[in-house]
């Protein structure tokens, strides 16, 4: 295979519950995941309802242009049906925009600490990454505009960033997209956008008409509790959904997935409901952090970044403390932030179990 390809390490999930429980000798239903931005609440009552119906149909095909659920988008965004592209999850829309846009040895740039998928699409077309040094754990937007060279074709902007939770303000990205030359496709992944306060969302939906190198990313997998089904979309004119169009696979979103979905976007009470229970549980998390004496990132996503130790092996150790104890998390060292976990935020009872593992955890090691 290609050198590129076997320069790639491969994507590390959060461990899966049943995987815990086995190799540390533990009940499954004592163990509490905090580890891969999830929905503490699961799939919504209406998308379970949406996806019984649908179930009846599982014999055929899938509809591979998402008619139904690519209309209830365009009314909520305001955009032509055209000007959508679905998504095997939101990873599939990035994936597909590397293979669209960029050849081998062309550059991509992102920043660095942004979320590892920028890196796996990246090197899957044999492109030169172009990372930009972060500043406080955010995008330096004005030094990744300066790194942008003749054969840049992307760049990646992950707003709120994962694993940091640092945020741009719309203003700045809006000034970010008058600088990027017009042959530059910028995707915005707003993977974690539904989680911003009132204050902090703008429309990008609408810069979409503006810019006709903007690709905007979302995803069913965060706020609208959908993450197992696989669906995402883009949102962006013409001239970018038509080549990603071509490359994409025939099915790549299922018939349950394009039901569900349908059925969480227009579940306002679930949406609020999620959103009210991560602002409480964010809270709860910084207050014990604080209390614990423990720096963190300041966070605008459903997740927390929180460092656990001055040495380089803190956050694998810590990690491994908090899995003998049934808490699953997420360590960062593979990007670069050794000292630190993310954890996701859950239900009261989960973030308080991982709070008193923590505590334990960090008196013992
Ligand atoms: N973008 C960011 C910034 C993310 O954190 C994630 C999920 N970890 C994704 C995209 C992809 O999510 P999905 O493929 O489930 O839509």
């Amino acid at each position: 295979g290609p050198e590129y390809v076997r320069a790639i390490a491969p994507y590390q999930a959060g461990k899966p519950i049943s995987e815990v429980a086995r190799e540390f000798g533990l009940d499954e239903a004592n163990i509490v995941k905090l580890a891969s931005n999830e929905n503490p609440f699961g799939v919504p009552e209406s998308a379970k309802q949406a996806m019984a119906q649908a179930a009846a149909e599982l014999g055929r095909y899938p509809d591979a242009n998402g008619y139904e659920l690519k209309l209830a988008l365009s009314k909520r965004y305001d955009v032509p049906m055209e000007w959508i592209t679905l998504g095997n999850g939101s990873n599939d829309i990035l994936e597909i925009a590397a293979h669209a846009f960029v050849e081998a040895g062309q550059s991509i740039v992102y920043s660095q600490y942004s979320f590892a998928v920028y890196a796996l699409a990246t090197q899957g077309v044999g492109a030169r990454h172009i990372a930009v040094p972060a500043k406080a754990h955010g995008h330096d937007l004005d030094a990744m505009a300066a790194a942008i060279q003749d054969d840049t074709r992307l760049v990646f902007i992950a707003n709120p960033n994962n694993p940091t939770g640092t945020f741009v303000k719309g203003a700045e990205i809006e000034a970010f997209l008058k600088k990027v030359p017009s042959h530059v496709v910028v995707v915005l992944d707003e993977a974690y956008n539904e989680f911003l306060s009132k204050e902090d969302q703008y429309e990008s939906a609408a810069w979409v008409k503006q810019y006709p190198n903007l690709l905007v990313s979302r995803t069913f997998s965060k706020a609208y509790g959908l993450a197992g089904l696989r669906v995402g979309f883009g949102l962006a004119q013409p001239g970018i959904t038509e080549m990603m169009n071509r490359i994409r696979q025939p099915f790549n979103v299922n018939s349950l997935a394009q039901a569900a979905a349908i059925a969480a976007l227009n579940d306002k009470d679930f949406l609020d409901k999620s959103a009210q229970n991560n602002a409480a549980g964010y809270q709860q998390f910084v207050e014990a952090f604080e209390q614990m004496g423990l720096e963190y990132v300041p966070s605008h996503g459903n997740f927390v970044l929180v460092k656990v130790g001055n040495d380089l092996a803190a956050g694998a150790r810590v990690n491994l403390a908090l899995l003998k104890q049934g808490v699953i998390v997420r360590p960062v060292g593979n990007y670069g932030l050794p000292e630190w976990l993310r954890v996701s935020i859950g239900l009261p009872q989960e973030n308080a179990i991982l709070i008193a593992a923590l505590q334990k955890a960090l008196a013992g090691t």
